[in-house]
């Protein structure tokens, strides 16, 4: 057993306007009865969320489970959001955009570099991040070296804003775009975790 949880992130917010872009989000959700207003410790795993307004079944396709979700937690400040289980699972250099599988063919990070090692070079970046810091990567294909945050993550984001759905089954492709909306248009991307 485990909780679920669909993760939505924004992929354009600075930190600075991350609080504000938030609110945004929630006031559109909110608008659409899809939460609530009020804050609840009941709706998020750790912290507090906003409960599940009566039209939250508009989000998913079906539910699987037929039990209204926990909630949505608002995630300001530099975050990773995957899902769940710290194994991304391949990232794309944003210079020559050959795309690294981790637990592909061992000769991609060469015959001594475990999927272990590889998944490490990445978090390791990511947690440097997390804290503030600068982290580069350099691409072993066209060894340029750019910032973690250019990467593109297969299923995870590094983003100062986020929102966590605890409890809650695959988000429809439409609450992507009314956050992309709610945000002036930002890079939305979403995925699936469980903890
Ligand atoms: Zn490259």
């Amino acid at each position: 057993m485990g909780t679920y949880f669909e993760w939505v992130a924004d992929l354009d917010a600075t930190e600075a306007e991350a609080p504000e872009l938030g609110r945004r989000v929630v006031d559109a959700l909110v608008a659409r009865g899809v939460l609530l207003p009020e804050l609840s410790s009941d709706a998020a795993l750790g912290g507090v969320g906003h409960p599940p307004g009566p039209a939250w079944a508009d989000t998913v396709a079906r539910s699987v489970s037929g039990e209204a979700p926990w909630g949505m937690q608002v995630g300001v400040g530099r975050e990773v959001y995957d899902g769940g289980q710290g194994a991304v699972a391949a990232v794309t250099c944003p210079g020559c955009f050959v795309r690294r599988s981790f637990f592909g063919p061992p000769e991609e990070f060469g015959p001594t570099c475990s999927d272990e090692d590889g998944l490490r070079w990445f978090y390791d970046a990511a947690a440097t991040w997390r804290s503030d810091g600068v982290a580069d990567l350099e691409c072993r294909t066209c060894g340029a070296a750019a910032p973690v945050t250019r990467w593109t993550a297969d299923a995870a984001a590094l983003a100062c804003l986020g929102f966590t759905f605890w409890g809650w089954d695959e988000l429809l492709p439409e609450v992507t775009e009314w956050i992309a909306a709610a945000t002036g248009g930002h890079r939305i991307v979403r995925g699936s975790g469980k903890v």
